[in-house]
């Protein structure tokens, strides 16, 4: 079986100005020019700190990814932002899917096909998130609905670089996490469907994402494939994200 190297990626969302996001950069920059990492980091900003936050990390581990991106190259489409701009802006990663577009801006697998076919055809990496609602793991619906996420917007994936993460909806940002064992058998869900569908599947990191933390994060990175975390609160905090990667 590969090893893959753990990731973890700070989702900032609607948070930090510029001044803010440059400070928490300086943080991680001296806590890690102390400490080596074998962990790959990243930090999802607003589009907005992508390209200042490019310069403040360029010759560093710390890699940038988008939260978001349109499905179209360019034209007329007030307000949203190409692949090609994000990669401009220095982003080398995009989260494709999170659970706030699929239920806040009602984005559709099949929309996230075509966002998700838009990232690798920039040469950029897409996470993909997946996961289900509260009503629906109560259902016992949890792997159908995951499955279902992952087969409509993968059918034509092409390119290998894909990062998947798993993001129960009823975990994230609401303190409960899901527990090491749910977390172990819906990523070993995850990995059956990878390798069943592409040659390499092994190769795809699947992330956890839903509350992660300082005081959960060493138990969820243990569990097999967990290959790291997607972190949203406890990532607005240039320390506890630093705990949260063992630095
Ligand atoms: C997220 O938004 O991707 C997330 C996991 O948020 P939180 O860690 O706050 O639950």
């Amino acid at each position: 079986m590969t090893t893959l190297s753990q990731i973890i990626a700070g989702n900032w969302k609607m948070n930090l100005t510029l001044s803010q996001g440059l400070d928490f950069v300086d943080v991680l920059l001296a806590a890690l020019s102390e400490k080596k990492i074998s962990r790959k980091l990243l930090l999802a900003p607003n589009f907005t700190l992508l390209a200042p936050l490019a310069v403040a990390c360029r010759d560093s581990v710390i890699e940038l990814a988008a939260q978001n991106c349109s499905d179209h190259e360019s034209g007329a489409f007030t307000g949203e932002t190409s692949v090609s701009m994000l990669k401009d802006a220095g982003a080398a990663y995009v989260i494709v899917g999170h659970s706030e577009r699929r239920h806040i801006f009602g984005e559709s697998n099949a929309l996230l096909a075509a966002k998700l076919g838009a990232v690798v055809g920039a040469g950029l990496r897409p996470i993909f998130c997946v996961g289900e609602t509260l009503e629906q793991r109560q259902q016992g619906v949890a792997d159908e609905v995951v499955t279902r996420q992952l087969t409509e917007s993968l059918a034509d994936f092409s390119g290998s670089r894909l990062i998947v993460a798993y993001e129960p909806v009823w975990a994230i940002g609401t303190g409960e996490t899901a527990t090491p064992e749910d977390a172990r058998l819906m990523h070993a869900e995850i990995r059956r469907f990878l390798r069943t569908r592409f040659t390499w599947g092994d190769e795809v990191p699947i992330l956890y994402g839903g509350s992660a933390k300082p005081g959960n994060a060493a138990e969820l990175l243990a569990q097999p494939e967990v290959n790291g975390l997607l972190v949203g609160g406890a990532a607005l905090n240039p320390e506890s994200f630093l705990e949260i990667a063992g630095v």
